[in-house]
């Protein structure tokens, strides 16, 4: 027991930190990057021009590894409610459209009101870094299809893309830390995804097919009025 309470002590610690950090490290990467592109436009033809691309492209990692990890963080304790799962896909399909526009991905949703208790800006959070992995996964263009239907006492989300997919040994590795097959990649928005997912008594599948698309199960068990009421 002692082990148990420690370990959620030093996790809530953990989330508590890593939003403050989050909100504290955005605004002044925000500002700093402006000041380097004025810099780098001032000395275009200058020798040092290529010092200002370098710095720009290192604050623009520092940029995705923040989007992976902290984009709805907020620096409040974890707020568990009672939340519509349509509503957070249809808010989490709103974030990535402009992404998907530029890859000419069709998103497609079909669903129903359904609840479930839960985080909502972490669930937020994961359903953007598995759908932006999606779009990723077709730089061509392509379907994602998302559908959430209710299973006796669970939820499930059925995400679904046409992308290039995975190989089995890539498939095996999806979750760990830093693991990416991206040039620019962090590694850390599916490990981000799972563990919220998991956090909330959630369970997740993935399958994929190499050059064939790949498809995420996740299923919560759902809140129905009869519960809430009690
Ligand atoms: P990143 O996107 O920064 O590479 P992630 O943790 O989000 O890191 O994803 C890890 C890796 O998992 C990706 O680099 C990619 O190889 C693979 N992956 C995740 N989602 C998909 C998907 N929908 N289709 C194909 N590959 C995927
Ligand atoms: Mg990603």
């Amino acid at each position: 027991i002692i082990i148990e309470l420690h370990k959620l002590e030093k996790e809530s610690i953990v989330s508590h930190l890593a939003a403050s950090v989050s909100h504290e490290v955005r605004n002044p990467l925000t500002v700093t990057k402006g000041f380097l592109q004025l810099l780098k436009e001032k000395n275009k033809n200058s020798e040092d021009h290529q010092y200002f691309t370098m710095a720009l492209d290192e604050l623009k990692n520092a940029e995705l590894i923040l989007s992976d990890f902290l984009t709805f963080a907020k620096p409040a304790i974890e707020s568990i409610t009672t939340v519509d799962m349509y509503e957070e896909i249809q808010r989490s399909i709103n974030v990535i459209r402009p992404l998907a526009n530029l890859s000419n991905v069709n998103i497609h949703f079909e669903g129903k009101p359904l609840k479930f208790k839960g985080d909502k800006q972490k669930i937020h959070q994961a359903y953007v870094n598995i759908l932006k992995n999606c779009i990723e996964a077709m730089p061509k263009g392509g379907n994602l299809k998302i559908s959430l239907q209710d299973n006796e006492k669970y939820l499930e989300i059925i995400i679904k893309d046409t992308g290039i997919g995975m190989s089995q040994s890539q498939l095996l590795r999806l979750g760990e830390p830093f693991f990416s097959t991206k040039e620019t990649g962090t590694g850390l928005g599916m490990m981000v995804a799972f563990s919220i997912i998991k956090s909330m008594g959630g369970t997740l599948e993935v399958s994929s097919v190499l050059n064939g698309g790949t498809t995420f199960k996740i299923s919560f068990l759902m809140v129905t009025d009869l519960t809430k009421a009690h």
